[in-house]
């Protein structure tokens, strides 16, 4: 129970950083300086007006100098990152596989706000979800070693391997689905970030499951797709959620995928 709660509170915290990731690297505007300020006064924020949730309810939604109202989006991130943090806390426990999975998630959710918005994703973030899902083993193995929970010195090495060549096999894929939709219907289907983002998911859960999350984010996709008529439809917030169905609800989709094969 402690451990949840320890995992929703971390996931919070990073809520409001994503917060701040969001709004100023499309601008390109620094994210550690200034610090936080309102935007329509531009007075800076003490700590008090920026604790996760609970300042955006106890002022109201309102900024504590002008009472200018605070978007709604930020408390809505803030809460979405602190579940997220906690739901892989339940599959994962608590440790290194946590941190670098739900941060890999935050990431995700950072680029499809921001894809939503702009139609476009910032390198940064994206390569930097792609490096943590790479490096995840890497990663484990610094932190077990310093924990003195060191197995096997080959599990790490092969899950590396494994990582980086599942990263580049869906990446491959994907852009040989991208030139092939690209020539039948004459437009840019698949950008080069969303070729990032799948490796981002090839590493990060191998095969069939990335697969899957491909198949699950392209079934969301239709619907908008077709009501925005030749609109421009963002599609990372649907590889980000096809990605975070398939993880979460991995057991139940290994085992449909065991039983077509048995
Ligand atoms: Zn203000």
């Amino acid at each position: 129970m402690g451990a949840l709660l320890f995992a929703l509170l971390v996931g919070l915290a990073i809520g409001s950083f994503l917060n701040v990731l969001i709004v100023r690297i499309p601008k390109g505007e620094s994210v550690v300086f200034p610090p936080s300020h309102c935007p329509e006064c531009g007075e800076s924020l003490k700590w008090w007006h920026n604790v996760p949730l609970l300042s955006y309810l106890l002022l109201r939604g309102r900024c504590a100098y002008c009472r200018n109202p605070i978007g709604a989006l930020y408390p809505v991130v803030e809460a979405l990152t602190g579940l997220l943090y906690l739901v892989v806390a339940l599959k994962t426990g608590l440790g290194m596989e946590w941190f670098v999975t739900a941060t890999i998630f935050a990431l995700l959710l950072a680029l499809s706000l921001i894809d939503f918005k702009y139609y476009a994703v910032p390198d940064s973030l994206n390569l930097t979800a792609l490096a943590l899902a790479l490096l995840e083993p890497l990663l484990r193995f610094l932190w077990d070693w310093g924990t003195g929970t060191l197995s096997d010195f080959d599990l790490y090495k092969k899950a590396l391997l494994t990582r980086f060549a599942d990263a580049a096999i869906l990446a491959f894929a994907f852009w040989a689905l991208g030139f092939v939709v690209k020539r039948l219907i004459k437009k840019e289907a698949l950008g080069e970030a969303d070729i990032i983002i799948a490796a981002t998911m090839g590493a990060m859960m191998g095969f069939p499951l990335s697969l899957v999350a491909i198949y699950i984010a392209a079934v969301l996709a239709i619907v908008p797709a077709i009501f925005a008529r030749g609109h421009m439809v963002p599609f990372v917030p649907f590889l980000a959620l096809g990605t975070w169905i398939a993880w979460v609800f991995e057991p139940t989709i290994m085992s449909w995928w065991s039983r077509l094969y048995a």
